[in-house]
């Protein structure tokens, strides 16, 4: 059984924490897309922690741990991250690496900063983990498969080849010191001696995993609003986001996708450059940033403030049409406590014109928010951390959670009131068939 989880907005949803939660009950779990230039936050009983590679199955020992062919391979980065947990006494995790996997080269990180500085005010906002650059050469077929290390004549040859032409672009482009292909030769080898443990053929041990009935998680980074495809392009990641892409990225069958999981936070929040109609600023802004999350907004793979803003019925309806929700997880709800009254944006102005359906980029850009104002529930109960019944719940937070699942169309069964494991509501939803 095949479950996914994703997120239906611009990421930082709380993926991590539902993935580890549901990881519980999973037998294996495969990042299937993305790179380590996003984090996941996961609160559990051996601390918190910051991954940007590893799946959040980590932490338990009955689980295997999978990078599918459709990531983006850092393998220092992955083997840093292993060392950061092990060090602080997480059992060493089963690990997997497809054979198919490309991986980050050193100059994907280096491109992906001189292409940055060189657009100055224009940029993306990248983290500059090299993603772009190497989806780039993924598709320009220049990359380098995990599977290619393992052919010294192949490499030797191809390593020269990809030189000669990096070469040219930052001699006279971006003026910067040229690459060596000795020295990312011996990068390579390095790489390969890592690696070599964990590589294997994913899909045959997907394969049978799913003819033995395992349970499987698909775990997604970012949100529908940075696919490259249906997100807010160009402001968008170089992957796909979606959970249809889980099958590609992982390498199984479609059909096997039974439920899809979508993470939806209680109120906005974005990092990067790009539209988002519901952004709040100032003082507002930052009251919930400094409570938002656990420990404040900040990016986790750069401790940048997060852009805020109330929720986004409109992008959230749209970010879970997209995956194929059929189950919402709604997150951080226990952080909007503070509020006496709780903007909800319900539709987009555009030219005068209101609508609900989510637009491309240079409409997104003219929308005006549509609020709706909601009472809070701090009069009646500030703090709903530790409930666990959806019915002792706050009324004026039940009507929160009602009015966004009328809204956006699709059952909210998950409500979580904290960032840890154990705090979640499963909930009743009439969507749900
Ligand atoms: P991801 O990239 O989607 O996994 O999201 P993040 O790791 O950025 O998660 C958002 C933050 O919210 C993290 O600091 C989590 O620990 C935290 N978090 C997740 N769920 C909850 C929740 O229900 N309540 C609170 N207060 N924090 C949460």
């Amino acid at each position: 059984m095949v479950k996914a989880v994703v997120g239906a907005n611009w990421g930082d949803e709380g993926k991590g924490k539902i993935t580890d939660m549901l990881a519980e009950e999973a037998d294996i779990i495969i990042r299937f897309q993305g790179g380590a230039n996003a984090g996941h936050t996961i609160v559990n009983n051996y601390g918190k922690f910051a991954l940007h590679t590893l799946p959040s199955g980590v932490f338990y020992d009955h689980t295997t741990s999978i990078i599918g062919n459709g990531v983006a391979l850092n393998i220092p980065v992955l083997f840093e991250e292993i060392k950061s947990i092990t060090d602080r006494n997480v059992p060493m995790p089963k690990i997997l690496v497809s054979d198919r996997a490309q991986m980050v080269m050193p100059y994907h990180i280096l491109f992906d900063q001189y292409e940055e500085e060189r657009l100055g005010g224009k940029s993306f906002g990248s983290t500059k983990s090299g993603i772009a650059p190497f989806y780039s050469d993924k598709y320009a077929k220049i990359g380098f498969q995990v599977s290619e290390l393992f052919d010294e004549e192949l490499l030797k040859e191809k390593v020269v080849r990809i030189c000669e032409t990096k070469n040219v672009l930052l001699e006279h482009l971006y003026h910067k010191p040229l690459l060596n292909p000795d020295e990312l030769l011996e990068t390579l080898h390095q790489y390969k001696e890592m690696v070599e443990p964990y590589v294997c053929d994913v899909s045959v041990f997907l394969d049978k995993a799913i003819k033995e009935g395992k349970t499987i998680l698909l775990e997604g980074q970012l949100g529908t609003l940075k696919d490259p495809d249906h997100g807010i392009y160009p402001m968008v990641t170089s992957s796909s986001t979606l959970a249809a892409y889980g099958a590609i990225g992982a390498g199984i069958p479609p059909y096997e996708i039974k439920e899809i999981v979508t993470v939806c936070k209680a109120y906005s929040s974005a990092v990067g450059a790009g539209a988002f109609v519901s952004e709040i600023f100032g003082e507002e802004a930052d009251e919930l940033r400094r409570r938002g999350g656990d420990g404040g907004e900040y990016g986790a793979t750069t401790g940048r403030p997060r852009r805020m803003g109330w929720f986004d019925c409109v992008a959230s309806k749209y970010g879970c049409r997209m995956q194929g929700t059929t189950d919402v997880a709604f997150t951080v709800l226990d952080v909007l406590g503070y509020l006496d009254e709780i903007p909800v944006c319900v539709g987009y102005e555009i030219d005068g014109e209101v609508t609900t359906d989510f637009p491309v980029t240079a409409k997104l850009e003219k929308a005006k928010p549509v609020l709706k104002v909601l009472p809070g529930w701090k009069s009646e109960r500030e703090d709903i951390r530790g409930i666990k019944n959806f019915e002792d719940l706050p009324e004026n937070c039940k009507n929160y959670v009602n009015f966004v699942e009328e809204q956006i169309g699709y059952p909210i069964t998950m409500v979580s009131n904290g960032p840890g494991r154990n705090d979640i509501i499963y909930r009743e939803s009439p969507l749900k068939k």
